[in-house]
């Protein structure tokens, strides 16, 4: 590739590059692709496919908790909606993992004032007993409050911690909070205790605990955990503000259930130059149990499913290979992701660019990037075509979705399309993640985006990341 040490400021300001660095960028697409694009991208913003792909999920197998009976339903639909879809070629690819199942899930105050409470077990959690876990509660308002306590005052009691994500458009507040989701049951066991409760991971007042996973370790304790609702959080404090032992008991009869072969369901919409040069896109195909995974992830694979479709069926066949992943198991271990990585290393430097749709369905206002900064000038094209769906540009220290991660730790290029999520945790991970709270405008409009990404990255020869020329 040409070196194109080209400014940040050309982004908003092309006059200002050489006139040889001008003929360069006009070089990268020719003004009949480009206007194809800008009329699929308003084409996009009215078109149903991904609102359909959404709800047929939805609707068709709803749960998909990895390696329940739902995940081999998702994989089965998966397989074939992208035939439906005239892809060109449909993978299944083996990602194993260690199926985790949900049972009994009871809490309730015992003392000072008998009560019920909702409870959820978190993602890897072991059972308590049959007949629960009953104990007295001590209480921390973070998790580091939690890591930094005396043992003594840990032991023998259920922990419990009160800490209350912030809403953020962004989602921030997610990173700050779940820590407590990650660790508590390992820090608490490390202390002494017999159990862990914490306040859901959410930003909603509904009386509807989030799940969600946390660390596992086969050969470190950790006790049965999980996570009340926010109201319920409340009442709990309630009692406990008034300076008297408080008295809880719960059952959870989650536990692992053994092996489980689960797969990466893949299509391509195949190059018509460089067929072995891949353009990753998708969602996850797993959810959690408690809803229907609309928002988390149906979406994403309706969104990322209808671009390629979209720009196969209106561009024509792009010169590189779009590859959309519909990944497996990233709620409760990433299992589709380490065993697409370690089954594709050796050919990690085709995978030019990648981007995973992982946040709902809200409105995208932003465009990310993470990768070589000699790619600038293609960002400043696909920005000129974002720019009139409101979309800015967020700069170069993207990330991109989780099942990335171990592609993006090689060294691959990645974007992120960053959408409102506002009201993402209010639903995230809980019995209320259904179709009713996706707006089909917002879901289009996250289309034309990925249509663009996709289309601009997979019809040039120009590389974010890796230098190939040594291919
Ligand atoms: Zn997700
Ligand atoms: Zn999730």
């Amino acid at each position: 590739m040409k070196k194109l040490l080209l400014p940040l400021v050309l982004m908003t300001a092309a006059s200002g590059a050489s006139d040889d660095s001008k003929s360069a960028t006009n070089d990268f697409y020719t003004t009949d692709f480009l206007d194809q694009v800008a009329t699929l991208r308003d084409h996009a913003l009215t078109d149903p496919l991904a609102y359909d792909i959404t709800e047929s999920l939805t609707t068709e197998v709803g749960a998909r908790l990895a390696g329940s009976p739902g995940d081999a339903k998702a994989v089965a639909w998966g397989e074939a909606k992208f035939k439906s879809l005239g892809f060109d070629r449909v993978t299944l690819e083996a990602a194993p993992l260690k199926r985790w199942v949900r049972g009994v899930e009871t809490a309730e105050i015992i003392s000072p004032f008998k009560q019920t409470l909702t409870i959820t077990a978190l993602g890897k959690s072991s059972p308590t007993p049959n007949e629960g876990i009953t104990g007295e509660v001590v209480h921390f308002n973070t998790i580091d409050e939690l890591k930094s306590a005396d043992p003594a005052l840990v032991k023998g009691k259920i922990t419990f911690i009160s800490n209350r994500m912030e809403r953020h458009k962004d989602g921030s507040g997610y990173g700050k909070a779940v820590g407590a989701r990650s660790t508590t049951a390992q820090v608490t066991a490390a202390k002494g205790g017999i159990g862990a409760i914490i306040r859901s991971i959410g930003t909603d007042n509904n009386r509807t605990p989030h799940t969600g996973a946390m660390k596992y370790e086969a050969d470190v304790a950790a006790v049965p955990a999980g996570a009340i609702s926010n109201p319920d959080a409340d009442l709990l404090v309630n009692m406990l503000n008034r300076g008297k032992p408080v008295t809880l008991k719960y059952t959870l009869g989650s536990r692992f259930d053994g092996d489980y072969v689960s797969h990466n369901v893949i299509g391509d919409i195949i190059g018509s130059e460089k067929p072995d040069e891949y353009i990753v896109i998708g969602c996850h195909l797993d959810s959690w149990d408690l809803g229907t995974g609309a928002i988390d992830d149906a979406s994403g694979c309706g969104i990322t499913m209808a671009a390629a479709k979209l720009i196969k069926d209106h561009i024509g066949q792009p010169k590189r290979t779009i590859r959309v992943v519909l990944w497996a198991n990233e709620e409760n271990g990433l299992s589709g992701a380490k065993a697409y990585h370690e089954a594709h290393k050796e050919e990690m430097k085709q995978h030019i660019f990648g981007g995973e749709s992982d946040f709902g369905a809200g409105t995208i206002y932003a465009f990310g990037t993470r990768m070589d900064e000699k790619a600038m000038p293609l960002v400043h094209e696909m920005m000129q075509l974002l720019q009139p769906l409101g979309i800015e540009y967020a700069g170069n220290e993207a990330s991109s979705g989780a099942d990335l991660i171990p592609m993006r730790a090689a060294g691959m290029a990645v974007f992120g399309l960053k959408q409102d999520g506002t009201k993402y945790f209010d639903y995230h991970h809980t019995a209320n993640d259904t179709l009713d709270k996706i707006d089909p405008k917002e879901l289009a409009q996250n289309v034309a985006a990925w249509v663009v990404v996709t289309a601009l990255s997979a019809n040039t020869s120009e590389n974010f990341g890796f230098d190939l020329s040594d291919k």
